[in-house]
């Protein structure tokens, strides 16, 4: 665009307080990364005042009627909305726009803070094992959260409003269409299992590995997967994370047990693939700040990570390569097995109550479980006292398991405790984006897991580069799944892809 028109004048207005706004953003990031990571406890206190003013001067920004009044000029300049990227850009800084103007500052307030006081309710109900305990703050809060979606929502389902956020474009009836499919097909397949299969021998994963040597590994897998450590970094954490904070700047956390290594090798090549994006996305002078240069939706993050940690970490393509590679910083204590146990081990599938530690091929009923019954609290179907009831009865029919107690539970997951409802969705999303984008990689890559055995990784991420990491914003999920797969996003390809792993390990095929 030739930086003399009034135009341009205008729209670089507008990119200037996006990259304050980025900029204040990325500095929130950074002191949360380090609350997380190396500050001292002392700090506390500093530090929440940092948040919360740093958080104010954010929401400042993004909510300035001058950034409104920048766009709408934008939006009525034929010429630069001529432009299908810049027109992207506008668009997109429109929905921010409105999404953080509609809310009512009370509103937002108010969820901030019950959300908090209900975080801790969360944590004594769950320690205790009392529902009851936690029930009046989950109502105050779904009572909230319904408000937000009403302020929100533009006449279709409520749960849409709140999914959008997280998932722009998404609806639950769409996502039903998915689900409904994939829970039959899962439920079925993991019945198969049970009843036919053998289970693999899962011993290599309790070979004792201190975490030194275990960091010493993950680092080699960063490397070869095409993780910059230029860029990046990778540290230590509670709760494993990948923060993409700024330009030039990307932080990978993960956690070490000695007696399983396969947890923080897994746990590095998911928050890897966060990273890998966070480091593909356009961050260039001209786009910082701007949609251009973010991220489309949890789901599509998650489908990154997913990729990873699962289609290519649970390969035995990749333990080709690894297993020598493991040996070699682990003092041979893998020495004993071959890619093949290893495959096997990883690709374990056994139901079980807790989501965060369920395998690849029982997750995604966890996840449905969640999203079948935040959608009736939103729309009223279901009462905040029916939820335990709810909750062990669907568990019952989809994984088979009877519940012992609420804290394994309807009480187990944070997210709802401050509000975070509409998005556990985007977990399966991610896996099915994952799959589908595999069976179109695999056409346009046939020799691809070849390469893999040689610790050739480049071309997958060349790949995501191209099709995905490039256009930053520009698509919406569904949009970009149909461009890249030729497909509208089906059950089909994370299926073939459960059964195609789990199966053989269980002797099956
Ligand atoms: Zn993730």
């Amino acid at each position: 665009m030739p930086s003399t028109t009034a135009a341009s004048t205008v729209y670089d207005q507008l990119r200037t307080l996006k990259r304050e706004a980025a900029t204040i953003g990325s500095i929130e990031g950074l002191i949360s990364w380090d609350q997380e990571t190396y500050m001292p406890a002392g700090a506390a206190q500093a530090r929440s005042e940092q948040m919360g003013l740093l958080a104010r001067l954010g929401h400042e920004r993004n909510t300035d009627p001058r950034l409104g009044e920048l766009i709408g000029a934008c939006e009525s300049d034929s010429e630069l909305m001529g432009d299908d990227r810049l027109a992207a850009n506008i668009r997109e800084m429109r929905r921010d726009y409105d999404l953080k103007t509609k809310l009512p500052s009370e509103l937002v307030e108010e969820l901030a803070r019950v959300g908090s006081q209900a975080q801790e309710a969360w944590k004594g109900a769950r320690k205790a094992d009392d529902f009851k305990a936690f029930q009046p703050w989950l109502e105050r809060m779904v009572t909230l959260t319904r408000r937000k979606a009403q302020c929100l929502s533009d006449g279709v389902e409520l749960y849409d409003a709140l999914l959008d956020e997280y998932e722009p474009g998404a609806t639950a009836q769409q996502i039903e269409g998915v689900f409904t499919p994939l829970r039959e097909r899962l439920s079925a397949f993991i019945q198969d299992i049970r009843q036919n299969g053998t289970p693999p021998d899962t011993a290599p994963l309790d070979t004792q590995i201190p975490a030194t040597q275990q960091h010493a590994f993950g680092l080699r897998v960063l490397e070869a997967l095409g993780f910059d450590l230029e860029t990046g970094r990778l540290d230590v954490t509670t709760h494993p994370f990948c923060s993409g904070l700024a330009p030039g700047d990307t932080r990978l956390t993960t956690r070490y047990r000695d007696e399983r290594f396969t947890d923080a090798l897994y746990g590095t090549m998911h928050e890897c693939g966060h990273g890998l994006y966070e480091q593909g996305l356009p961050k260039t002078p001209e786009f910082f700040g701007t949609p251009l240069s973010d991220s489309i939706s949890l789901g599509i993050h998650e489908s990154q990570s997913r990729m990873w940690e699962n289609l290519v970490g649970r390969s035995r393509s990749f333990w080709v390569w690894a297993l020598p590679i493991a040996n070699a910083c682990f003092d041979n204590a893998l020495g004993a097995y071959t890619p093949d146990d290893m495959t096997r081990a990883v690709n374990t599938s056994t139901p079980s109550l807790i989501r965060v530690e369920a395998d690849e091929g029982t997750y995604n009923l966890h996840v449905m479980l969640r999203f079948e019954l935040e959608r009736a609290l939103i729309s009223g179907d279901l009462g905040v006292e029916d939820v335990p009831g709810a909750w062990n009865e669907r568990m019952k029919l989809m994984l088979g398991l009877d519940v012992p107690s609420n804290a394994k539970g309807c009480l187990q997951d944070v997210h709802w405790s401050f509000g975070l409802m509409g998005y556990f969705p985007t977990y399966t999303l991610g896996n099915l984006y994952a799959s589908q984008f595999w069976e179109a990689i695999k056409r346009d890559i046939p020799d691809l897991e070849a390469g893999f055995e040689q610790g050739e990784f480049a071309p997958l991420l060349d790949w995501l580069r191209t099709n995905i990491h490039a256009h930053g914003r520009r698509y919406r999920a569904a949009d970009l799944c149909e461009k890249v797969t030729g497909r509208p996003l089906s059950a089909d390809p994370l299926m073939r892809h459960l059964e195609s792993r789990i199966r053989p390990a269980y002797g099956l095929h």
